[in-house]
């Protein structure tokens, strides 16, 4: 036994194998983290809650197996976190928000049950935007995020403590979930691995509701092949959700190396318009020619109605957020206001106490948009137009078999540079929020720096279904590049 191996920059695969080949010890991988979350997590602010005894206790049944020579999980051994979005039973679940304060879930949920059952083990939970709304990690209840990269920036949103801690090297591998980009919009800023698969194939069973149709479960990975591995153990059908597919998980690790012969990559031409941060464009323009090289063909596309996504995603995710939340009412979880008068004044104090600003101007815009007067003219449009933007790829998959575009449209900003406008804020989305309204699989991986040392995010996007054809282009562009290979520094 060689002791443990240097955890920063470790790939998750990587660890697993030495776990499971008796080279190293999941005790000696779960001390070294917890030691680096011990010395780093202060500034970055990336957990909620370290479970340092639950980690090492679960560590050393894995080893006791593998001394045994029993048979472990792929994920055996590898120490993960777990956005503060999916309930674990026993532990203190806030999706970021006072209001769920206290709250202990009674039951797991299924992706994060699937995780343990594989012989992950879990780090604890990790901060995220309150109720996942948010694209910088600024509307945690809690605490902000810093980007490892950069103190002085955000991480991305909402999922930004899961990308913070994985670029950080806080754990191996991390869950997050993704609206309308927090999974591709944070792991872009922090220069890793997030995936978004196709609507329904990772169950939402016990992850906290924003926006029930929108919502979509993923891993976030240092390669490619470590967010696969992961995708590969938390996807297929669930009983316990009504919008779980059928379809079980495919060999997402596989497809990683299988090549882009041939293969035909669409560039949409309403993601490459002029005004573009130069920097990012020379970036993914780049990275589109090493795929060219790489035996990719490409194609201009286009997705006429591209323009009306943020409109239409911000109408039906509030709407969905309205009425999600509203059983936060102080009598069955978490927060409850210390003194009221009538039931009625119980559930207005518990909320007006609870919720934050975002969650509060969510739920007022999305009950405006509901209501019987404008339901039609608000959703009843945006359902339409939802459909018409879900069309627009369906006709762009007839040309080419993924689509390239940018992930995001600027690097990690500076924390407070967007909080005060709302609105500035939503248009950080502009590149991810139209892949989860057409329910279609979406990847962002690293291709590039700007000039100040900040990552850039190239996305891939693939059909319904269409996970091997995202992982394929990943994969083919990983292992033609090095930015996968950089490392922030630690700043202790
Ligand atoms: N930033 C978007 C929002 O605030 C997306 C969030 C998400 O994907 N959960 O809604």
């Amino acid at each position: 036994m060689a002791g443990a191996p240097e955890v920063r920059g470790a790939s998750l695969r990587e660890l697993a194998a030495g776990v499971a080949a008796g080279r190293w010890k999941s005790r000696d991988l779960v001390d070294a983290y917890l030691d680096r979350i011990k010395r780093l997590d202060e500034k970055l602010g990336c957990f909620l809650l370290v479970d340092a005894a639950g980690a090492r206790q679960a560590a050393d049944a894995i080893d006791r197996k593998v001394a045994a020579g029993d048979s472990v999980g792929p994920l055996a051994g590898v120490p993960i976190g777990l956005k503060d979005i999916f309930v674990t039973r026993g532990m203190e679940t806030t999706a970021g928000s006072k209001i769920l304060k206290g709250f202990i879930p009674p039951y797991e949920s299924t992706v994060s049950g699937r995780l343990a059952a594989a012989g992950a083990i879990n780090l604890g939970k990790i901060n995220m935007d309150e109720f996942a709304m948010g694209s910088s990690n600024e509307n945690s209840a809690y605490k902000p995020v810093r980007n490892p990269w950069d103190l002085e920036r955000v991480p991305g949103g909402s999922s930004g403590g899961s990308a913070a801690a994985l670029a950080a090297s806080l754990c191996a591998g991390t869950l997050g979930t993704d609206t309308g980009g927090s999974i591709r919009q944070p792991a872009s800023l922090c220069g890793i691995v997030g995936v978004k698969p196709t609507y329904g194939r990772v169950s939402r069973y016990g992850v906290i509701a924003f926006a029930s149709s929108l919502d979509h479960p993923g891993p976030f990975g240092r390669t490619v092949e470590d967010a696969a591995a992961l995708l590969e153990v938390i996807a297929g059908h669930d009983p316990m959700d009504s919008t779980s597919i059928p379809q079980p998980a495919g060999s997402y690790v596989k497809a990683c190396s299988a090549g882009i012969a041939g293969l035909r990559i669409g560039m949409p031409k309403e993601y490459f318009q002029s005004g573009m941060d130069p920097e990012i464009e020379a970036a993914v323009r780049a990275a589109i020619d090493e795929l060219g090289r790489a035996g990719a063909k490409v194609v201009p596309v286009s997705l006429p109605h591209t323009q009306y996504a943020i409109a239409t995603y911000y109408l039906i995710c509030t709407a969905e957020a309205s009425s999600n939340l509203a059983r936060y009412d102080g009598v069955r979880y978490g927060h409850r206001t210390a003194e009221a008068a009538s039931l009625e004044e119980l559930y207005a104090k518990t909320r007006g106490e609870g919720f934050g600003k975002e969650p509060k101007r969510r739920i007022i815009l999305g009950t405006y948009v509901l209501r019987a007067g404008y339901y039609e003219a608000y959703y009843g449009k945006a359902l339409r137009v939802r459909r018409l933007i879900a069309n627009d790829f369906s006709a762009a998959f007839n040309e080419c078999d993924v689509l390239v575009t940018p992930t995001s449209p600027t690097p990690a900003f500076k924390l407070g540079e967007r909080s005060a406008d709302p609105l500035e804020m939503y248009l950080a989305d502009i590149y991810t929020v139209a892949p989860p309204l057409a329910g279609v699989p979406a990847l962002s991986q690293c291709c590039g720096f700007t000039r100040s040392g900040l990552p850039i995010g190239l996305q891939t996007i693939g059909p319904a279904l269409g996970e091997e054809a995202v992982f394929r282009v990943a994969g083919a562009y990983q292992a033609r590049t090095d930015w996968h290979k950089r490392l922030p520094q630690d700043v202790p």
